[in-house]
């Protein structure tokens, strides 16, 4: 072991676990790509100001877990914690929303950084998946969302997720909500920063994990009874249309998230394997959150899940992906005129296609052929001073253990033969 140690809260992938975490990856952008939605990709950094405002000044994200600095030239930046913020940020900067061809649908991947304190699913640099669709108000885009993220986790086969869903309703209703809710939280007994936060953002104190200020919710006003009638009939669509698509979930009317910008539908996909980290992924409409970054109007609805968490939900449930050899063929030359011949047929078949390794490092027949198998190939080539002049290399099936000479000439073809 070296000096160095990852930073605490943070953990390196690394083979051969590493491919499952690719895998979970694509696995949540397969249904995206196939539903029209682009890929962006934006910094890992962004001005502070841009979360301050787009994720929420009194957020614990922005006041708690956010990495901000001040770089040498005086620039205020911050980690990314979340992606919405960028990604809305980038379409408006490329004028995306301006060619006429809304909602503009986009997925995105990477690292998200949140000074949070670690623990099992829960660390200071994570990764997820995200998609974001701008610039439309339609039941059916929230829908959409939510089957594909369902569609994902589905074609991970995972079972024991639940889908959360409420209504936070819109600039109409919630402020007649949020003004009733103050005045009930006002009246129990809470600590000093909690009582800030109902004169900030009092839906969030629904959101509180303890216990003693759970206890003390029973009663308060539900957002359930506030909605306005666009409102109840948005939800009642984005509803039918999941029960249409045989999506299930649950309503839960104290599902109100972590971020300032929610607005209408919101949504978290639950883990009944992971214990208290139990959200694998969550997301919903921010028809404000434009504006809020000087944007123009734009309605928009996203979600970004946790690639982290879904990995150990997979193996909460005892699922282990079936991820393809990375290797199909190793190549063993034995001896100097055997190494020059073989690199250059590995380099051949590589070139058609054909995933191939070579034994470097000038090792033994016993040794090389270790690697070979350890490599998950199915097929060797091997090759001494005799083979070569005989103008042939032997192939060998590592599992039967079968070897035939094939000509040099003809290795290409005879590899993609024996592989089928
Ligand atoms: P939590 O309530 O667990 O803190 P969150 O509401 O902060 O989650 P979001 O901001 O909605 O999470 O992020 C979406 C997903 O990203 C989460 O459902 C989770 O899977 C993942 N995620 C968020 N924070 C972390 C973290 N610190 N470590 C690992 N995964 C995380
Ligand atoms: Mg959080």
């Amino acid at each position: 072991m070296s000096t160095f140690q990852a930073p605490k809260g943070t953990y390196d992938l690394i083979p051969p676990n590493s491919a499952t975490y690719l895998a979970v990856r694509e696995a949540i952008a397969a249904p995206l790509r196939n539903s029209g939605y682009g890929y962006i990709e934006t910094p890992g950094f962004e001005n502070v100001e841009l979360f301050a405002r787009g994720v929420g000044e009194s957020t614990d994200i922005v006041t708690k877990e956010m990495y901000a600095f001040e770089t040498k030239g005086g620039d205020r930046l911050a980690l990314r914690p979340e992606g919405t913020a960028s990604v809305l940020r980038a379409a408006l900067e490329a004028n995306l929303h301006k060619g006429g061809n809304l909602p503009v649908k986009l997925w995105y991947s990477g690292s998200y950084y949140r000074y949070e304190r670690p623990q099992k699913g829960r660390y200071r640099h994570f990764s997820q998946v995200g998609a974001e669709a701008i610039g439309a108000e339609d039941p059916a885009l929230d829908a959409e969302l939510i089957i594909l993220a369902h569609q994902a986790y589905r074609s991970l086969g995972l079972r024991d997720f639940r889908i959360l869903l409420n209504s936070l309703g819109d600039k109409e209703c919630r402020p007649v909500y949020r003004a009733a809710l103050q005045d009930f939280l006002r009246g129990l007994e809470l600590d000093e920063d909690t009582r800030r936060r109902i004169e900030i953002n009092p839906l969030r104190v629904l959101d509180d994990k303890r216990e003693s200020v759970q206890e003390q919710l029973i009663g308060a006003p539900m957002l359930r009874d506030y909605l306005c009638e666009a409102c109840k009939t948005y939800h009642e669509q984005v509803r039918e249309l999941l029960t249409a698509a045989g999506v299930a979930f649950e309503d839960d009317p104290k599902l109100v998230r972590g971020l300032d910008y929610y607005t209408r539908t919101t949504f978290e996909f639950v883990h009944d394997g992971l214990g208290s980290q139990s959200a694998v992924g969550g997301g919903g409409r921010y028809d404000g959150l434009s504006e809020m970054i000087g944007g123009p109007a734009l309605p928009s609805v996203g979600w970004a899940l946790g690639v982290d968490r879904t990995v150990l939900a997979l193996e909460a449930e005892g699922i282990a992906l079936d991820i393809p050899a990375a290797t199909s063929v190793y190549a063993v030359p034995l001896g100097e005129e055997a190494r020059r011949v073989l690199f250059g047929k590995v380099t051949e078949l590589r070139l058609a296609g054909v995933a191939t390794d070579f034994a470097y490092g000038g090792k033994g027949l016993k040794n090389a052929m270790k690697s070979a198998n350890r490599s998950g190939a199915r097929l060797a080539l091997v090759a001494g001073e005799r083979d070569l002049a005989e103008g042939v290399v032997q192939l060998k099936d590592l599992a039967s253990g079968e070897q035939t000479p094939v000509a040099l000439d003809a290795v290409v073809e005879e590899v993609r033969r024996a592989l089928g």
